[in-house]
């Protein structure tokens, strides 16, 4: 890539390494031109399937939405970022582990629910309630002694460690 610093179109690589458990190369760069240095992230986007939208129309994975998504229901929770970081994770594996090219984006909100439900179950509540739009008090009650009757940590389930 161009340099960032002063548009030169030679840099030379430094350093290479794998990182977030390979799923990432990071390069640091050194700019022929200025001699500046930068670091760039190589991730595979290309095997994370295309959403499919409820109108059928075709979007590129974007994870970003998925980042601010799942920050706005743990607002102000008590769950650290490695935890949180490990969740995202989680779900770009499992949909990546799919193999299909497309998935339909209510999967995208089952399995941030399903991560969200294991990380904090007031974010859990707070996402579904706006993904699921719950129509009045009742439905969301119901969903709230689903919880209490259905603790996910008391499945057995792998629990995320918390530091
Ligand atoms: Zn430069």
């Amino acid at each position: 890539m161009y340099c960032p610093f002063c548009g030169a179109q030679e840099t030379k690589v430094t350093d290479s390494r794998l990182v977030a458990d390979g799923d990432q190369v990071r390069r640091r760069r050194e700019c022929l031109g200025c001699g500046e240095r930068f670091t760039t992230y190589e991730t595979a986007e290309l095997v994370m399937p295309k959403i499919v939208k409820h109108d059928g129309k075709r979007e590129v994975f974007d994870e970003s939405k998925l980042r601010a998504g799942m920050q706005r229901a743990l607002e102000k929770r008590p769950v650290s970022t490695e935890s949180f970081e490990a969740a995202l994770e989680r779900i770009r594996q499992r949909l990546r582990a799919r193999g299909d090219r497309e998935v339909p984006s209510r999967l995208i909100g089952e399995e941030v629910m399903a991560q969200l439900r294991l990380l904090d179950q007031v974010a859990y509540i707070r996402f579904a309630s706006v993904y699921r739009s719950f129509q009045d008090l009742d439905e969301f009650r119901a969903e709230i002694d689903r919880l209490a009757q259905d603790p996910p940590f008391l499945k057995g389930e792998h629990l995320p460690k918390d530091s």
